[in-house]
């Protein structure tokens, strides 16, 4: 999957459209360039990807439009089209915290619905029932199907979460989605039974109790239903995660990075053109470069891609030693996170 993002994480935004740089008109005379993808260079990463074999396989796999939030972007339509041309599965991932059916973010989510692209949602329980519900409900509609992420501090917000779900599907009250019914189930008694064992259990524990549960299922005419449940991290003031999550704060949270073996599965493109090929750009501060998609020729970014793969396995074999040597959690010079190994 080639994840990237059109917005940069700027939290400027209120609500409905940017405040403070050149979307919103009265401010236009401040551009910030670099925040907002435009079409032209979507199409200069499109020409680009053509000629990168392992990002142009990346991308005929699933491209996923995100941000910051996407919809914020007012040439995302267009974005979108720009992508389709290199991949027949391009969705866009949304916070859904949008006003209402007026908002030109909505009529941007819309725009993108009617040219088959899929809209994903992350769930915000603090927005739910007067933005998200509403909103969801459309979305539903328009497109055949939906992914859910849901971000939790605790099992209980977790089992919160999968319940507010529940509960939406079944007040659409259709027969098409009783599979998702079934599979929302199925999680809430799994997650009920281990909570009341141990709500405070360590990750391996809440493992073995959830299974072999799939998280998607399909239903009949073809919508296609997951839920992702990601736990949440403490990230400090200096915008660096802590490595232990939110629900399980005993655990370390190591990461096996598919591309110190040698695969890369993901890789995240900023609107800058930076790349990492980690769902996780922002606060873990990996340092080796997979080059600059917009600045570097692809004979470059190639070059440096094998370059950084190397230094990423040597600096994952010495985390791995200084986690047997009671030396857990210190930077190594390659400048590969303490818990990726
Ligand atoms: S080493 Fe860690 S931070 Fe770097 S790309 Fe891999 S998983 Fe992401």
């Amino acid at each position: 999957m080639l994840s990237i993002f059109v917005e940069a994480s700027c939290n400027r935004y209120v609500r409905d459209e940017c405040r403070y740089c050149h979307v919103y008109a009265p401010l236009s005379s401040h551009i910030k360039s670099n925040w907002h993808m435009t079409p032209e260079i979507a199409e200069t990463m499109v020409e680009k990807i053509r000629f990168i074999e392992p990002l142009n396989r990346l991308a005929k796999q699933e491209i996923n439009l995100t941000g910051g939030e996407a919809s914020q972007n007012p040439y995302i339509v267009e974005i979108y089209e720009v992508f389709k041309t290199i991949s027949n599965n391009v969705r866009l991932h949304t916070n859904l915290d949008i006003n209402s059916e007026k908002s030109k973010r909505w009529e941007r989510l819309v725009g993108i619905t009617k040219l088959k692209g899929r809209i994903d949602i992350t769930l915000y329980p603090t927005v739910w029932e007067s933005k998200q519900k509403p909103l969801l409900r459309k979305i539903i509609e328009l497109q055949n199907g939906l992914i859910v992420n849901l971000i939790y501090e605790s099992l209980g917000d977790l089992l919160k979460q999968i319940n507010i779900l529940k509960f939406f599907f079944k007040d659409q009250n259709e027969k098409k989605f009783i599979p998702v019914l079934g599979l929302l189930d199925r999680f809430n008694d799994r997650l009920k039974k281990i909570i009341e064992g141990n709500s405070e259990c360590c990750e391996s524990d809440f493992l073995d109790g959830m299974g072999d549960l799939e998280n998607y299922v399909s239903c009949p005419g073809g919508f296609i239903f997951a839920v992702n449940a990601i736990p949440s991290f403490y990230v400090n003031p200096d915008g660096i995660r802590d490595m232990t999550s939110l629900p399980f704060p005993k655990d370390i949270y190591k990461v096996e990075c598919t591309a110190i073996r040698g695969v890369i599965e993901i890789m995240t493109i900023l609107q800058t053109g930076e790349m990492t090929p980690c769902c996780d750009v922002g606060n873990l501060k990996c340092k080796p470069k997979f080059g600059n998609l917009l600045a570097d020729s692809p004979e470059v970014i190639l070059k440096k891609f094998g370059e950084s793969q190397k230094l990423m396995t040597l600096g994952a074999s010495k985390n791995i030693e200084n986690m047997k040597n009671g030396r857990a959690g210190e930077w190594v010079d390659e400048g590969i996170p303490p818990f990726c190994i």
